[in-house]
């Protein structure tokens, strides 16, 4: 028999589970279909972002800024330690258990706002009148009905052409994360926000790790004076950044893998290490949907199109997250699963592309906000900029991390925020209060002459909004 619901959610991820919750708190009937396995086969609730994307990767980032911590700078505080030693296998234990309190966290929520849960895949059979029908194929076959269906499948981690992923040498995020002892000679394909975030991990731990990018700058969507500092930050650290590469033949041996490169100057390179991350790019998961029985327009990229307000071209069908055009954030999906759900219910949901926040979780961490200077000047909009280094920070000197900046780019007329672009400790908490204030459209004298706690790093924002007028106290 089949089972009727206002609106089906394909996808628990983020904006998965979240257009959920919302729907069902504006009193809508709800399912929701994911088919994301545990180890054990089970139930994992939360897609890429809580299995093998923003928290797991967190978790490990924690873990091993600690072991650096403790092996590089507990001696400047006066702390001794001998005797340090690293257990990656309880470490990646740790990381999985954080996983897990996610996964039951968002089952609790299901069931606390009676969502109901399928654990399969969700594909479209036909439309029905005034709705679709949705097959579940998994543990136990569902066939569920629903006026409104919301698609938010994801994405997956793109392999280099011939080059599959064996998760045991060449690597995607998912087998990243679960490495199990530090290898002596790491490579990485791909200096994008997660190759940088699970170079930095193994890093810290002891790997020799060099990173070969395509593209010519650094970098690329960042502001080019914050991504000039995190380069030579990362530099110090040890990271070898090669730029400009081509990538040529990959093969493994026992020993390891073999990456045959092109260096900028087009001399021919080799690079063997014991394991390759390969991170060039996530593709969106339509395979499986089954779009073709209704109809579902896909792009030349497999992504569901949709428009602004995420409709897609079918009655009924919305599409939210990786699936779909624009960042693929955790919180941009989760932004679009509640504005689709409002909309359904009749209610104004937005999403603001201007402000959505992104943030690199290295050390230093990279976070802005808004456009950078190219994109500025590319628009021809007068802009002024105030900067604030954490070196004249008090907090940051008491942190002992003084590494970057705060910059700050507003209207030359209306003084207008434009952009904040911050590397540095805890950017991406200090990213926050940029968000707010461009939301808000605030100006950088807005930000000047809010009082800030002191010693705190959010006096750099500060500083850096007095430096826009050139008048920065502490510096
Ligand atoms: C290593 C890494 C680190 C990251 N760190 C961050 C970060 O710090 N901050 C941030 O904002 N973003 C981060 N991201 C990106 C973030 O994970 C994604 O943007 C986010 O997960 C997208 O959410 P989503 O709901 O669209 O899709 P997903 O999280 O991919 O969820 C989709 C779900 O749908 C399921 N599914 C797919 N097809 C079907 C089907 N036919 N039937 C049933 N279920 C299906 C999948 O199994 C999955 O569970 C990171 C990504 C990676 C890989």
């Amino acid at each position: 028999m089949s089972k009727q619901f206002d609106v089906i959610v394909i996808g628990g991820g983020p904006g998965g589970y979240i257009a959920a919750i919302r729907a069902a708190q504006l009193g809508m009937q709800v399912a929701c279909v994911d088919e994301w396995k545990n180890s054990k086969g089970g139930p994992a609730l939360g897609g890429t972002c809580t299995n093998v994307g923003c928290i797991p990767s967190k978790a490990l980032l924690q873990s091993s800024e600690h072991f650096d911590q403790a092996g590089q700078h507990f001696a400047e505080h006066g702390i001794s330690v001998s005797g340090l030693s690293l257990d990656v296998t309880k470490m990646v234990a740790r990381k999985d258990t954080v996983v897990k309190q996610n996964n039951d966290g968002i089952a609790y929520l299901f069931k606390k706002n009676k969502v109901s849960f399928f654990h399969g895949r969700g594909s479209f059979v036909k439309a029905i009148d005034g709705g679709y029908e949705i097959k579940v194929s998994g543990a136990a076959e569902e066939t569920l009905l629903a006026k409104q269906v919301i698609v938010a499948t994801g994405s997956s981690a793109r392999a280099l052409p011939g080059t599959p992923f064996d998760e045991e040498m060449i690597l995607s995020n998912d087998g990243a994360l679960r490495i199990t002892a530090v290898p002596k000679k790491l490579g990485l394909i791909g200096s994008g926000v997660i190759g940088l975030e699970m170079g930095s991990v193994w890093r810290r731990l002891g790997a020799e790790v060099t990173v070969l990018e395509a593209l010519p700058v650094f970098l690329g969507a960042v502001d080019e004076q914050i991504a000039k500092e995190a380069h030579k930050a990362f530099v110090k650290q040890g990271l070898k950044i090669e730029l400009g590469v081509s990538v040529g033949d990959i093969k493994k041996s026992k020993k390891g893998v073999n990456v045959a490169w092109t260096n900028a100057k087009g001399e021919t390179q080799a690079l063997d290490v014991d394991k390759l991350i390969v991170s060039i790019g996530r593709v969106p998961n339509t395979v499986g949907l089954n779009a073709e029985a209704v109809g579902l327009q896909l792009d030349e990229r497999g992504a569901i199109v949709v428009d602004e307000q995420c409709r897609t071209n079918l009655a009924g069908v919305w599409a939210v997250g990786d699936v779909v055009r624009g960042p693929m954030l955790a919180h941009k999906a989760e932004e679009e699963g509640v504005a689709v759900a409002e909309r359904m219910a009749g209610q104004h949901g937005h999403v603001n592309f201007n402000t959505i926040p992104w943030v690199i979780y290295t050390n230093p961490e990279i976070a802005w906000v808004g456009q950078t200077e190219a994109q500025l000047t590319d628009a021809g909009r007068a802009y002024r900029v105030g900067t604030f280094p954490f070196l004249a920070n008090g907090r940051a000197r008491a942190l002992g991390d003084t590494t970057g900046m705060v910059k700050m780019l507003a209207d030359s007329a209306t003084d207008e925020i434009l952009g904040v672009h911050i590397v540095g400790p805890m950017a991406s908490e200090l990213i926050a209060e940029c968000v707010v204030a461009m939301e808000f459209r605030a100006s950088s004298e807005d930000i000047a002459r809010i009082c800030h706690a002191h010693p705190s790093l959010s006096e750099a924002t500060k500083e850096a909004a007095l430096a826009v007028d050139k008048r920065a106290l502490n510096f």
